[in-house]
């Protein structure tokens, strides 16, 4: 049987490259990973601007009244500074000429006839330089990072409104399982509700994922093969096939991904919950059998689907947390490396992993509270502190 590191490596193998990198819309590129590094188009801010709303002025103007110019609007660009003497109404952001001082509004009177008093000598530190955010050329966002929203805002202020990121894989679920019913309907005797589709979908569209298909299916062989070959068809990168990865004669992922055309690069791994796995390749397409356990499909997809979908993505390995361990469910020590869901929190400055409770790998009660998997070695009990694969963020 495998452990958990060598499958790791065996993902890392089959996929030495990211995916081919595209140009999509900014507004469409939360959340994706950079592909190219990013230069500033021009300096920034483009122009000298106020930073307040007050009054332009000559830099050697003194205290004392200033005969007002006519206004601009705001966004008029004024070139030319006024003459000793004068007084131009500015606004936050307005542009201004090279050479400008500024007062502000508060620090002046407004007298009749079309005149101020200054009470404050002007200021040039009031202006907002060109050029004092960024350089042109200089290096804004390196290659790869993650686009969040103010890299998205910042994105918007150069013009860069095409980045080049990086693909989404493609994915297909398909639920195998004759004893599953849609969770909208009342199951009959016997059966039970499907909740590894919910809860696949919900994590592919919070991790670098593109879910192109889904299907539910019950445990016939040759509509296995049927629904699988169709999957295949929607240029699919990742197939994931919940359930029929053991042993038992209704587990037909392993037959049917040969049948197919795949090769089985791993069918067990020693991890608890979760032994049953199945990676398969075929040409640049792999396939994950999951087991059916809702606690141990949601174990593998973020010890083994996410790497997958980092790797394809160029994601930089995310690091395990350590934690120091809390007291909660007792932990127990297991021949298998075991990732024990727990609730991260954080006391005094420094993570707490709070193991919580759970019977057995169908037991999804702990799953809504669950923020992290924490690291129980092979044979050896948890010690403080912990590893912790938080299973919450992007
Ligand atoms: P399997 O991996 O197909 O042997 O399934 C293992 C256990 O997980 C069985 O008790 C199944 O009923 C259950 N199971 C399989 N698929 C699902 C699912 N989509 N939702 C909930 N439970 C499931
Ligand atoms: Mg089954």
């Amino acid at each position: 049987m495998n452990t958990v590191d060598q499958v790791l490596a065996r993902i890392d193998s089959v996929i030495p490259h990211p995916l081919d990198p595209e140009r999509i819309p900014l507004d469409q590129s939360l959340h994706r990973i950079l592909r190219e590094s990013i230069q500033a188009t021009e300096d920034q801010p483009p122009f000298h601007r106020s930073s307040i709303d007050g009054y332009l002025t000559h830099p050697d103007q003194n205290l004392g009244k200033a005969r007002l110019l006519p206004s601009r609007l705001p966004g008029e660009p004024i070139s030319v500074l006024p003459s000793l003497g004068t007084a131009l109404r500015i606004y936050t952001g307005s542009s201004l000429p090279s050479g400008a001082a500024l007062i502000m509004q508060e620090d002046t009177r407004i007298l009749p006839d079309q005149e101020i008093e200054l009470l404050k000598k002007p200021s040039t530190s009031l202006v907002r330089h060109q050029g004092s955010h960024a350089r042109k050329g200089d290096t804004l966002l390196d290659c790869p990072s993650l686009i969040q929203p103010g890299s998205l805002a910042l994105l918007a202020s150069f013009g860069i409104t095409q980045p080049k990121v990086s693909r989404l894989p493609r994915v297909a679920h398909l639920v195998t399982g004759a004893e599953l019913a849609d969770p909208s309907a009342l199951p009959q005797t016997g059966k039970i509700r499907d909740t590894n589709s919910i809860m696949i979908r919900s994590l592919l569209l919070s991790y670098p994922a593109n879910p192109v298909w889904h299907g539910r299916i019950g445990d016939d062989r040759r509509s296995f093969s049927q629904s699988l070959a169709k999957a295949l068809l929607h240029k699919t990168d990742l197939v994931l096939l919940s359930g029929g990865s053991s042993v038992g004669d209704h587990d037909h992922t392993g037959s049917v991904l040969e049948e197919l055309g795949f090769q089985i690069l791993v069918r067990q791994v020693a991890v608890r919950p979760g032994k049953p796995l199945i990676l398969a390749q075929k040409g640049d397409t792999l396939a994950f059998g999951l087991p059916g356990n809702p606690l141990s499909h949601f174990v593998c997809f973020h010890l083994f689907v996410r790497r997958a979908l980092d790797r394809w993505v160029n994601q930089p390995k995310r690091p395990l947390l350590r934690a120091e361990l809390l007291s909660g469910a007792e932990l127990k020590t297991d021949p298998r490396e075991t990732w024990w869901p727990c609730h991260l929190g954080n006391r005094n400055s420094t993570f707490t992993a709070s193991p919580l409770p759970w019977r057995d790998s169908s037991d999804l009660s702990c799953l809504a509270q669950a923020n992290g998997l924490l690291r129980i070695p092979a044979g050896q009990e948890a010690g403080s502190p912990v590893e912790v694969l938080p299973t919450i963020s992007w």
